[in-house]
């Protein structure tokens, strides 16, 4: 046999994307099937922006343009930080990518190798764990817990800390929780990482415009004390509704940026030009598009939260940010991953087990509420009758 680097023994992956298929799969066969399961918008880009990208494709911007990105693009992304957030970021340290999972998978390659802690939610984005493992470093689970609207706690988080901590992850709004970590949480995991000037600190902020009940979003941007080791995950996917279009920025100090940008040049060497020109009328067009967005979103989440509080056994905390609910379901009597497949399998409702997101995932489920009221309404009421039906060894339900 011919050896592959041992490695991808060791890469994951996201089960958000198999659920998507199988979800297909079943429409195919004529199956009513409502997807909870995948995390995007539902809306269109908002057409001022495709047609930013039209244009530049009429005006012959097909080839390479420079590894780090459209030197316009990264200075709209500084003044869009300057706008929405008030910080000054030059456009030196900003760095376009192909998505924001790229940003994570340069940083995570950064700072993992064996030896190395990376500290991460979990429950949390998979491909954090993913890629540790792949780099061989020692992935360290902090966990996200109900009781604190699974927002990160500091003292947690610190506790978990070495000399061997290479990097700290941290996700807020979050996926899969729709946790946001309050501001005086987020002051007092700075003032404790004064005590670990060696780790670098990853910021996923990929919700950052999804926040609800007025509060705002705290960037980490916000503290300059860490600036020289912070990397800023961001993009256009979520905020835009631009999943598809593969566009992202990250914001790195300047050493870490050259050696993100090289392993660009080594890999993709730059993001489609057409997309780059997109992702300018996106900062500097009208935003309105983002404001209804949220509007509809937040009408969604009041929702699915009422809705899931009815349904026998379960319980839902209020989300404040992102576009998911994670519901308790260990009181149905049901473990998570059986559940999700069997209320796929049998009423058409496609949402993801907890267990996809860590360890501590287990007894949850995860609901992407990026789809129609009308959806979200009839999904309900399908885990009502399915969670009211008295489980019969013979109905192929599979209870733990
Ligand atoms: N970070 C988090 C927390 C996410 O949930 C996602 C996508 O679901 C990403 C990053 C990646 O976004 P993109 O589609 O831009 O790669």
């Amino acid at each position: 046999m011919i050896a592959v680097n041992p490695a991808f023994a060791r890469i994951g992956e996201e089960n958000a994307f198999a659920v998507l298929a199988k979800a297909a799969e079943l429409q195919r066969q004529g199956r009513d099937v409502i997807n909870l399961g995948i995390g995007q918008p539902d809306f269109k880009t908002p057409a001022h922006i495709v047609q930013a990208a039209v244009k530049a494709l009429r005006d012959g911007e097909h080839g390479y343009t420079d590894a780090t990105g459209i030197a316009p693009l990264r200075e709209a992304v500084s003044a869009d930080l300057h706008r929405r957030l008030g910080f000054d970021v030059s456009p030196d340290l900003v760095l376009i990518v192909p998505g924001g999972k790229v940003t994570m998978f340069m940083a995570i390659l950064m700072f993992g190798d064996p030896g190395a802690d990376i500290v991460y939610p979990d429950p949390g984005f998979p491909i954090y764990r993913s890629m540790i493992e792949f780099t061989g470093a020692r992935p360290v689970p902090a966990q996200m817990r109900e009781e604190n609207g699974f927002a990160f706690s500091a003292e947690e988080t610190l506790a978990l800390m070495t000399p061997e901590t290479r990097l700290v992850i941290l996700n807020s709004p979050a996926n899969p929780t729709g946790g946001v970590t309050p501001g005086e949480e987020i002051d007092k995991l700075v003032a404790g990482l004064a005590r670990w000037p060696n780790a670098a600190i990853l910021s996923d902020e990929i919700y950052g415009q999804l926040t609800y009940d007025g509060l705002a979003h705290r960037s980490l941007l916000a503290y300059t004390e860490i600036r020289d080791r912070l990397i800023l995950l961001d993009g256009w996917s979520k905020t835009y509704a631009m999943t598809g279009w593969r566009l992202g920025y990250s914001v790195w100090p300047k050493l870490w940026r050259d050696m993100a940008r090289k392993l660009a040049v080594n890999s993709y060497s730059c993001v489609n030009s057409a997309a780059q020109f997109a992702g300018i009328a996106a900062l500097k067009g009208p935003q309105d598009s983002v404001a209804a967005m949220r509007a509809e979103f937040d009408r969604r989440r009041k929702a699915v939260v009422a809705g899931l509080n009815r349904l026998p056994g379960v319980s839902a905390v209020t989300p404040k940010g992102a576009f998911y609910a994670f519901p308790n379901v260990s009181r149905t009597g049901w473990k998570a991953k059986p559940l999700a497949s069997a209320l796929l399998e049998e009423v058409g409702v496609a949402t993801i087990g907890g267990p996809d997101f860590g360890v501590h995932g287990e007894g949850y489920l995860r609901l992407s509420y990026a789809n129609s009221l009308e959806n979200i309404e009839r999904a309900l009421t399908r885990m009502a009758d399915f969670l009211s039906r008295p489980a019969s060894p013979n109905a192929g339900l599979e209870k733990p």
